[in-house]
């Protein structure tokens, strides 16, 4: 069986290894050609093509395919047209695993790394042997012998991931909640929801299906659902009165987490449930929750000054993770949106921005959504250059008792090299270490 490895980041590269350990026949191929690409095959020392076209494909029985390449791809539709099966990564590293791994796969537009990081806090505490891997994750053929060993793996699966996978019949499948984004990649939100719900197919009635109470697009699919079903959020499994029930049985008291926000409960029930059905015991999940701290740059507070508290939550790259953020807050909020420009509907977080005092916009986006904040809502919207004049402007603007959000609804890339550099270059300003005109490095 000849195999293309199409894309060489690093789910390229370690499927590629991963294969030629196996003695298996691989082509290593890539649409783009750059130095570094060269250097990457010739440290593979595997045939391959750079600036690859569907010329590739002959001779070609199967497709491996990156995630971050669209299936609008000219090779892929090629692939597609020969009827060459096109997998992705994860897809062959299960292969490759066989059935005897149990794995706990998380998927949703917002919260997987939360919800796998919940999970894994809550295993180590059960002392169960575990391996996390996927999307945000080491690539999960960079890490086979670990699953294999560990026998339970905790998967964070991306919508692209599913777009290429095929009856996974996962032990235990959640889906935290489907809405906007990522549209640049899929064809339409309809092709993203079918993607997303990928997640459940090929479970049957031993397995575990997980969705949310409040996400329309899960609710609605579990009605078909063989597996058994949990709806996080309702009957049993839910918060209630500030107490986490799983089932019935109280977890934790609210006040006694190191978290806060309904989103990152509705995450903790999540993780909890997903761990139970692996083994976990009721003191284990709560003493793995007690525990837990979130990721930084997701509502992380990053100081308080002068009664305004400054939360970085740079990682909300799309409007329903700002309507999150800004849902969790009693305190009058100043929220800095924006960041690179994907043409995103802010609709979403409209009707919350009464609880703002103010919207400062910033970034390549600034303008387009200050332009509809201002016809939406009729607070005080201001729009500035960037993320430092914003950081100034949203200073001015705070009074004490208030918390001045970043959590811009937008990717970094326009001023960052991601989310992290922005959200530690928030923090850096708030700290006053830099000034309003400081050009950032990675600025575009
Ligand atoms: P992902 O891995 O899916 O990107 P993260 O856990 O990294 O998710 O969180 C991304 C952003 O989404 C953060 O801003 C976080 O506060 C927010 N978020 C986390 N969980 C949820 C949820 N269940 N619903 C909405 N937003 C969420």
């Amino acid at each position: 069986m000849t195999t293309l490895i199409y894309g060489l980041g690093e789910s390229g590269i370690s499927a590629t290894r991963a294969l030629l350990d196996r003695h298996e026949q691989v082509i290593a191929a890539d649409a783009n050609d750059s130095e570094m690409l060269r250097d990457t095959l010739s440290d593979l020392g595997v045939e391959g093509r750079l600036g690859a076209g569907p010329e590739i494909l002959n001779g070609v029985e199967r497709v491996v395919v990156s995630p971050g390449i669209s299936p609008r791809d000219a090779v892929l539709c090629a692939a597609e047209a020969r009827r060459i099966p096109v997998l992705s990564e994860v897809e062959l590293g299960l292969e490759l695993l066989g059935p005897e791994v149990r794995t706990i796969a998380v998927t949703g537009t917002n919260g997987k790394t939360t919800v796998v990081d919940m999970i894994r806090n809550i295993l180590q505490e059960a002392a169960m042997p575990h391996a996390v891997a996927g999307n945000s994750w080491c690539a999960l053929m960079g890490c086979l012998d670990e699953v294999g060993r560990a026998g339970l793996l905790v998967l964070e699966v991306s919508s692209f991931q599913l777009h290429y996978m095929q009856d996974p019949g996962f032990e235990v499948a959640a889906l935290l909640n489907v809405r906007p984004d990522h549209l640049n990649w899929h064809a339409s939100f309809e092709e993203y929801v079918e993607d997303k719900l990928r997640v459940f197919e090929g479970q049957g009635p031993e397995s575990l299906a997980l969705v949310s109470a409040v996400d329309p697009v899960g609710r609605e699919a579990a009605m078909g659902f063989s597996a058994e079903t949990l709806a996080v959020g309702e009957d049993d499994t839910v918060v209630r009165d500030g107490r986490l029930f799983l089932r019935g049985k109280e977890i934790a008291g609210e006040d006694e987490l190191r978290f806060a926000g309904t989103h990152n409960l509705e995450n903790a029930l999540f993780a909890a449930a997903a761990s139970e059905r692996m083994g976990a015991d009721l003191q284990q999940i709560r003493a793995g929750l007690l525990g837990y701290r979130l990721k930084p740059h997701r509502m992380e507070v990053v100081a308080e000054r002068g009664g305004v508290l400054y939360v970085d939550d740079s990682k909300a790259t799309n409007p329903a993770a700002v309507a999150a953020a800004v849902a969790s807050f009693e305190r009058p909020i100043v929220l800095i949106l924006g960041g690179s420009e994907k043409h995103t509907d802010f609709a979403e977080i409209i009707p919350l921005l009464d609880r703002c005092r103010a919207v400062v916009c910033q970034g390549e986006a600034g303008l387009r959504i200050s332009d509809y904040a201002r016809k939406m809502w009729h607070g005080l919207v201001s729009v500035v250059r960037d993320l430092a004049e914003a950081v100034e402007e949203a200073e001015s603007l705070a009074r004490p008792g208030d918390v001045v959000l970043l959590s811009p609804g937008c990717a970094s890339f326009d001023q960052f090299a991601g989310y992290e550099e922005r959200g530690r270059a928030f923090a850096r300003l708030v700290a006053g270490e830099y000034a309003a005109g400081h050009v950032f490095e990675g600025r575009g």
